[in-house]
């Protein structure tokens, strides 16, 4: 599973990678607060603040090409 969170008003990607739940397990990433605290919870492209609510989180499977 990936994860990907945008801005909720002007849809700048902040994060995309491993699935914050799992790199909660493997200890890497708290939670998605941090991943917003590391922008100092505001958009760097909008400076509209950013928390749990108003980004948009995505959570994707992978996709598996078989040949
Ligand atoms: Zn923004």
């Amino acid at each position: 599973m990936s994860e990907k969170i945008n801005c909720g008003n002007c849809g700048m990607l902040l994060y995309f990678g491993e699935e914050i739940k799992r790199r909660l397990y493997m200890r890497a990433i708290p939670d998605e607060s941090a991943v917003l605290a590391d922008y100092g919870d505001r958009c760097p492209r909008c400076g509209s603040s950013l928390s749990a609510d108003s980004v948009k989180i995505e959570i994707k499977r992978r996709v598996v090409h078989e040949s």
